[in-house]
């Protein structure tokens, strides 16, 4: 009998805080064994205080270091006996700034965690989720995903990425009967928010300030309620901004350029 025993099994990435964390949680709770993994360990021992070394297992990865993946899901798999019923690409970094002002690096940097770290994922765990009746590949997008943030450009390019890369495995996965989906949050209250963000941030709106569990209960209903919605927009307002933005784009690019973000960050600084 594998340590997960009959128990349904979730592999997160950047489990060590936020929306990792706190689906991390739910599921431990919910009955299902965790496999937790980020570049956080101490984040992780602290997780697994919480949830339970019974309930999860844990390791260092750093998503994108290909190898290390393998190394992590063979790990896990030995754990469940080589299921995986939901594998949640979540890791992701936040950095940002003017375009013309923002390091290449770090550019190159949120690519790599926020786009290469989920192929990483969804490419090493095919056979698993493969040889799982009814699993479900998850990721985190973002509201950034809706239309192209000025300030945030390359983040939101990544997570525009995750969006398109979701919609088209939604299809290819079909054949061999693993669903695909993903969350596109607003603004959620984590440690990737600049500092004052979340203190300062409206408690109305598509934009107000929301837990990370608000995230957690959708990957959660993603899997066992409403196995067929695509995009989970959180709160669901954000939908309407996905709309907006399909429907006229232009419209959208002068709403948004009339908050003036950019403006906004120059003046701050
Ligand atoms: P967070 O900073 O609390 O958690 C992110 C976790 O990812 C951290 O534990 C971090 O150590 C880990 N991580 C970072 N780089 C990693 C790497 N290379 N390999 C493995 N782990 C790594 O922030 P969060 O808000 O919980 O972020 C989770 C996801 O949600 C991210 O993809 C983020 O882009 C997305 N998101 C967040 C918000 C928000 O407002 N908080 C909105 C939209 C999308």
């Amino acid at each position: 009998m594998s340590r997960a025993g009959s128990r349904k099994s979730i592999f997160i990435t950047g489990a060590a805080s936020g929306i990792g964390r706190a689906t991390a949680k739910l599921f431990a709770e919910g009955g299902w064994f965790v496999g937790a993994y980020d570049v956080d360990v101490t984040g992780l021992s602290a997780l697994t205080q919480e949830i339970g070394s019974e309930n999860c297992i844990t390791g260092k990865l750093d998503v994108v270091d290909r190898p290390g993946f393998e190394k992590s899901l063979a790990a896990f798999s030995e754990a469940t006996g080589g299921k995986m019923d939901l594998l949640f690409n979540n890791a992701g970094i936040g950095k940002g700034g003017p375009f013309a002002e923002q390091p290449f690096e770090e550019m190159l940097q949120l690519v790599n965690v926020n786009l290469i770290g989920v192929l990483n994922g969804i490419y090493a765990s095919l056979d698993m989720l493969k040889a799982t009746e009814n699993s479900l590949c998850f990721s985190t997008s973002s509201s950034s995903a809706t239309y192209g943030i000025p300030g945030i450009a390359v983040y939101s390019a990544t997570k525009h990425a995750v969006k398109g890369l979701t919609e088209a495995l939604s299809i290819e996965f079909r054949d061999i009967g693993v669903r695909v989906a993903d969350t596109l949050p607003g603004l959620i209250d984590t440690n990737i928010l600049p500092e004052g963000t979340a203190e300062n941030a409206s408690t109305e709106g598509m934009f107000r300030i929301t837990q990370p569990i608000e995230i957690a209960k959708a990957v959660w209903a993603s899997y066992h309620d409403d196995p067929n919605r695509l995009h989970w927009f959180v709160p669901e307002e954000i939908a309407e901004l996905d709309k907006a933005s399909a429907l006229d784009p232009e419209g959208t690019r002068d709403g948004i350029a009339a908050q003036g973000v950019l403006n906004q960050k120059e003046d701050d600084a």
